[in-house]
């Protein structure tokens, strides 16, 4: 006999002379509750932003006109995450819609995607002044936030727009150049890295190799034969 079955059964007996013939076994972490009744993503992603919605954690949640939780598929297997809300996502209470946003709906439409299949969301939900760049304390209040969101949905794949949703996922402190190559590892799900479309807006020189990452993308998690 193996030594974990040693142990198993010294296990088993020892229960048996405390508690007779039933078995208590300890919760642990690895041992999720079962539960037939687990609500649906789009359900656990709606009741957590209520949770959240009125967080005033950072300074942030003083300045804010909206929070922006995020937007689109709750299901999806493409998940975006960008930088922080602007001044019309800022006004609308949602992620993409200025000037970016549209050329990212372009540059999905040119992959075959709408915004309607893809979840879209910021390391920040809640504006900087001045669209000025998040501080460090901001980024680690809000981003289990992020963290909770991406669990939820459990997607195929994400795709982190810019260097600050880059650096706050995969903890790298790389140039965008450097990292946009490779696919690496978010708790365990595939994560790309790509420029942010603002980037592209203020130098098109990027969109070439900002459409070879979305060809990659394209490639490698939509088409299925
Ligand atoms: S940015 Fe994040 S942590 Fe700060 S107030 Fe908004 S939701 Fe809360």
């Amino acid at each position: 006999m193996s030594s974990i079955d040693d142990l198993l059964s010294c296990y088993l007996k020892q229960n048996q002379e405390l508690f007779g013939n039933t078995l208590y076994l300890e919760k642990t972490a690895s041992m999720p509750e079962q539960n037939d009744t687990q609500p649906e993503p789009a359900m656990r992603l709606s009741s957590f932003y209520e949770q959240i919605r009125h967080c005033e954690q950072c300074s942030l949640g003083k300045t804010r006109t909206n929070f922006v939780f995020g937007d689109g598929n709750e299901n999806a297997d493409l998940v975006f995450v960008g930088e922080a809300p602007g001044k019309q996502e800022d006004l609308l209470g949602i992620p993409f819609v200025g000037r970016a946003g549209k050329l990212l709906d372009r540059i999905l439409e040119a992959i075959n995607l709408k915004r309607s299949d893809i979840f879209i969301c910021n390391v920040l939900k809640c504006r900087p002044p001045n669209n000025r760049d998040p501080l460090a304390g901001e980024i680690e209040q809000c981003e289990p936030y992020l963290q909770t969101q991406l669990e939820m949905i459990n997607p195929k794949v994400i795709i982190t727009l810019g260097r600050v949703a880059a650096k706050t996922l995969l903890h790298l402190d790389l140039p965008l150049g450097q990292m946009r190559n490779n696919t690496y590892l978010y708790h365990g799900i595939d994560t790309v890295v790509t420029y942010h479309p603002a980037a592209l807006l203020r130098n098109p020189n990027l969109k070439k190799p900002a459409w070879e990452d979305f060809q990659r993308i394209r490639d490698t998690y939509l088409i299925t034969e």
